[in-house]
């Protein structure tokens, strides 16, 4: 596994991904159509195809570059987005992932690494929790039911053509370059209001509970589904943690040496209760686990978005 392709590597999760290949000495390739990514997320001179994963276009690309393996981070992210436009996210979402592993199984890429996510389980019961992969998906978006679709395109693509897989579900991932272009889950929205001393809005009481993953350990769980001698199956990429909303401001505010306002309003229409998912089977056969505790994870998001937030004020 040499030649790597990242669809979407421009992103928010590729700017921590293709720096730790390129260290790991792949070789690595970015297809991107820059809607939400930038090249300023790539490191100088990484080689970038801007277009979209449903151009005609990539299969020429494939046919000359020959990957090893793909990893296919590329797609409409928002979960209201793919409920107000539908048809947009399989698109999207869908239609775009079936033509890269149709590509892929043509050009002769081993391995196919999909960017999945918690959305698939659905509201579950909480005596489930931390959900563990086997559970049958129930998705209450459109966002997750096509990443749950593409699952199941990937699994049948294996049974197909044998061609090698990892589906990797994230849970919340947050992390510096987050949502630059657009809204972010709700740490980037927090860590934002605090650099620009703004009050912070919570949605409800602040007792629902989320899975943070610092991008890094996303990034690291990549590489290991890359190399892992047999991948073929599905991990939860999560740190098995429950954090509740309420926790984050006062982290924020250790961070920040200053007390953070917090105002409460409705809770968000849609919203689940706890999430936290199992990350075992990503453990015991991909040899991963996160290493970044939610503080530390907190602290480089903190300091990168100070100095960023310097830097516009400095240039102003
Ligand atoms: N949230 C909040 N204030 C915000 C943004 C989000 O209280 O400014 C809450 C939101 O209602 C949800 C949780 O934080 O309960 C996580 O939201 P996010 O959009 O990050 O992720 P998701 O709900 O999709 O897991």
């Amino acid at each position: 596994m040499k030649k790597i392709l990242v669809t979407g590597g421009a992103g928010f999760i590729g700017s921590h991904l293709v720096p730790k290949l390129i260290e790991n000495r792949f070789e690595v390739f970015v297809l991107d159509n820059l809607s939400s990514g930038s090249k300023k997320n790539l490191p100088d001179n990484t080689k970038l195809f801007v277009t979209d994963i449903n151009s005609s276009n990539v299969s020429s690309i494939f046919e000359r570059e020959r990957f090893d393996a793909v990893v296919h981070l590329a797609g409409q992210t928002m979960v209201n987005v793919s409920v107000e436009r539908p048809v947009f996210d399989a698109e999207e979402n869908v239609v775009g992932s079936i033509n890269l592993l149709e590509t892929a199984r043509k050009t002769g890429v081993k391995r196919f690494i999909f960017a999945s996510s918690a959305a698939t389980y659905g509201d579950v019961d909480e005596s489930l929790l931390p959900l563990p992969e086997t559970l049958p998906t129930a998705p209450m978006s459109c966002y997750g039911l096509s990443k749950a679709t593409v699952e199941r395109y990937i699994r049948l693509y294996h049974d197909m053509y044998g061609l090698e897989y990892a589906i990797l579900r994230f849970a919340n991932v947050y992390g510096e370059r987050q949502g630059d272009g657009g809204e972010g889950g709700v740490i980037s929205v927090f860590v934002r209001q605090t650099v620009g001393n703004k009050d912070i809005t919570i949605y409800g009481d602040g007792e629902q509970t989320r899975d943070f993953i610092y991008a890094g350990d996303v990034a690291d769980a990549i590489v290991a589904a890359l190399t892992a001698p047999e991948a073929n199956d599905i991990y939860n990429v999560s740190t098995q943690t429950e954090t509740c909303i309420n926790e984050l401001p006062a982290i924020l505010s250790d961070l920040a040496g200053k007390k953070i306002n917090v105002t409460y309003a409705p809770e968000r229409a849609g919203d689940i209760r706890r999430s936290i998912l199992s990350n075992v089977n990503a453990g015991k056969k991909l040899g991963w686990q996160p290493k970044t505790p939610l503080k530390d994870g907190l602290k480089k998001l903190y300091d990168y978005s100070i100095s960023r937030f310097k830097t516009a004020f400095d240039t102003k």
